[in-house]
């Protein structure tokens, strides 16, 4: 069992507030994403759990109990580095060993524990080298199986597969998913790579300048974002944020500005006062945007088209964009060949249910 809850926790560093005061209640068995841009306080606040920094306020509970005072051993919890933290002159087998030896456990015990976590992990025929013979993949593995001896009701990892190729990346997330799902235990994960996060995590906690942005299924984050700042840092291209009025119409409430004329569902109608007309900024993904020769929501001028393989970006100048972000284009994702060219006006139909509304100055969700 480990339920982490951290409880109004702070962490203040000569003039920098790294971490302001994050409650999150992690269940038994999460795989929980800290996910955010570099500087936001994901790594302080994962090596707080561990005990490696002492909050300035709040505290952590594990099951309950409060471990903010208890050293970092003490806590039933094992964290996995980026670098791995090996230690150079040690086997494989010594170093998988190292955290039960260093508990003085029977020798017996040790040989036993390091043989069955090895071969979990596919370490077997290695356990005589030292990590300098090892790839990359292998050595990350070394780390997580040093981590998996002791049996630890909770894994903290901060940014683990940043070391490895993209090839190695991808298997090695499919690994961790396996093992998180073999092992049952609680998952703490550091990362700012969004495909980490969206694949992996049973939740996110997206972080933003030390606090909590947004806390909830990759799904939720990614389909209901609750601010542009959530909206713009998921999806690859990002969500297109267009700054826009939404008007009274006779259909219902619409969404205009230069180059955009766009239908409103209901939730629009219950979110805002559909008498007068507001300015927002409007939202949608680029895979949301359907290239049509009906009557189109969003009209413009093709600027660029990006092969992606199986996909195209297409690149479209349409008006008004966020302030701050002038002549930013709207971007579109669709199958190759979408048939368009340089230069080409282009229209685009959206659902009402693909438009997100945030407002103006808080860049809050409206809907
Ligand atoms: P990255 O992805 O770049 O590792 P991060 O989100 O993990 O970033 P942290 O390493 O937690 O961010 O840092 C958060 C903030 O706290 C940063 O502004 C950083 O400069 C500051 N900080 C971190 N550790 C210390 C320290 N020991 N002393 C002073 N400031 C620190």
């Amino acid at each position: 069992m480990a339920r982490l809850y951290l409880d109004a926790i702070s962490k203040r560093f000569a003039g920098t507030d790294a971490v302001r005061a994050v409650t999150l209640d992690i269940a038994d068995g999460e795989f929980l994403v800290l996910l955010g841009p570099s500087g936001c306080g994901k790594s302080t606040l994962l090596r707080l759990i561990a005990g490696l920094e002492e909050p300035t306020e709040g505290r952590i509970l594990l099951d309950g109990t409060d471990i903010s005072d208890e050293p970092p051993q003490r806590r039933d919890l094992a964290m996995v580095f980026q670098s791995y933290a090996l230690y150079p002159h040690l086997t494989v087998e010594k170093n998988i060993g190292f955290p039960l030896r260093s508990r003085r456990q029977p020798q017996r015990t040790i040989a036993a524990r390091v043989a069955e976590v090895a071969g979990v992990l596919g370490l077997r025929e290695l356990l005589d080298r030292r990590p300098a013979a090892l790839s990359g993949g292998q050595r990350q593995r070394v780390a997580l199986a040093r981590a998996m001896v002791r049996d630890p009701g909770a894994f903290l990892m901060d940014e683990p597969l940043s070391n490895l190729d993209a090839k190695l990346r991808s298997a090695t997330r499919a690994e961790l998913i396996a093992l998180h799902r073999r092992l049952g235990a609680t998952f703490v994960y550091v990362t700012h790579d969004q495909v980490e996060a969206m694949t992996m995590a049973t939740r996110i906690a997206l972080l933003n300048g030390g606090r909590i942005e947004q806390v909830g299924t990759p799904e939720e984050l990614y389909d209901r974002p609750r601010s542009t700042f959530v909206a713009g840092f998921l999806g690859s291209p990002p969500m297109n944020l267009i700054d826009a009025e939404v008007r009274p119409h006779i259909d219902g409430l619409r969404v205009t500005a230069e180059g955009i004329d766009a239908a409103l569902g209901i939730d629009a109608e219950e979110a805002i006062d559909s008498a007068i007309s507001t300015r927002v900024i409007v939202g949608i993904r680029p895979e949301r945007l359907r290239i049509t020769r009906d009557i189109s929501a969003i009209r413009g001028q093709v600027t660029m088209v990006e092969n992606l393989g199986s996909e195209e970006l297409i690149h479209v100048r349409v008006g008004d964009t966020v302030p701050g972000e002038a002549n930013r284009p709207v971007v579109a994702r669709a199958p190759r060949p979408a048939g368009v060219r340089v230069g080409e006006a282009i229209g685009f139909a959206v659902d009402p249910a693909d438009i997100h509304l945030f407002d103006l100055a808080t860049g809050l969700r409206l809907t």
